[in-house]
């Protein structure tokens, strides 16, 4: 039902300088549902992310935001209308300490959270108050690019591959994090390659490879359709 939905993707094409990597993009994401975003290396997942987030200069189709056309729109001001985006690589500052990294994103909407919300969500986070950013732990670093995010208020927030490189225990940490947004009504679109952590917090999936979505499944068809799946991902 694309009246009710969140986020609408059609035809998505985009381009760095001269090389055209999205081919038409089309997918769609429901208030509070969590899509992944699946496909091997190169197939235009981050561009995607950054696409929908005004970041990828040449882009053409359309991409509705609340009911707003944001194709054309500024990064600045799709932030402003409550969407936040969470690179692969994730922006932390080196030469700033946790809490001046956590106080530089404007509060653009209502709601974003005060320092006491974050620190109840990440209580280590707390203690790593005065650390520098370099001195964090990858996993602490992701989760203050998830606080980052969460200051601004935006209740639509993208991850681009949030569990890249950490430990388990801290994969774990992640996935209760993101069940929690869930549950407190935030719509998350993630990217991810580790398959069986989106497996357990996605509602609906869809498979990109050479700058298009070739397929999708949801939670509930995804178990039936894993050789296909393995075989898009090249596993
Ligand atoms: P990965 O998991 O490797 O990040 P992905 O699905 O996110 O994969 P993208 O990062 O979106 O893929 O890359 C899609 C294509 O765009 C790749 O062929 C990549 O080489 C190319 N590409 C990415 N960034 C740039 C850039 N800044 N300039 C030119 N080409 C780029």
């Amino acid at each position: 039902d694309l009246d009710a939905a969140l986020l609408t993707v059609e035809n998505l094409q985009s381009w760095y300088g001269e090389s055209h990597i999205l081919h038409g993009v089309d997918f769609h994401i429901q208030p509070g549902e969590v899509v992944t975003l699946l496909g091997r290396n190169g197939a235009g997942k981050t561009t995607t992310l950054k696409s929908i987030m005004g970041l990828i200069g040449k882009r053409t189709g359309s991409i509705r935001f609340r009911g707003t056309d944001i194709i054309h729109a500024s990064p600045h001001k799709i932030a402003r209308l409550g969407m936040a985006y969470c690179p692969e690589e994730r922006g932390i500052f080196s030469s700033l300490n946790v809490q001046e990294n956590l106080l530089l994103p404007p509060r653009i909407a209502d709601g974003g959270l005060s320092l006491d919300a974050i620190f109840e969500l990440f209580p280590n986070l707390k203690e790593r108050l005065a650390s520098q950013g370099t001195k964090l732990s990858g996993g602490e670093q992701q989760m203050l690019a998830i606080a980052r995010i969460l200051r601004t208020g935006a209740k639509f927030l993208m991850f681009d591959e949030p569990t890249e490189g950490l430990a388990p225990v801290i994969v774990e940490q992640i996935g209760h994090t993101i069940a929690r947004l869930k549950s407190q009504g935030f719509t998350i679109l993630l990217v991810e390659q580790n398959f069986r952590f989106a497996s357990e917090l996605a509602d609906r999936f869809y498979v990109v490879e050479n700058g298009k979505v070739i397929d999708r499944f949801s939670k509930e068809t995804l178990p039936a359709n894993m050789e296909k799946l393995a075989s898009y991902l090249g596993v």
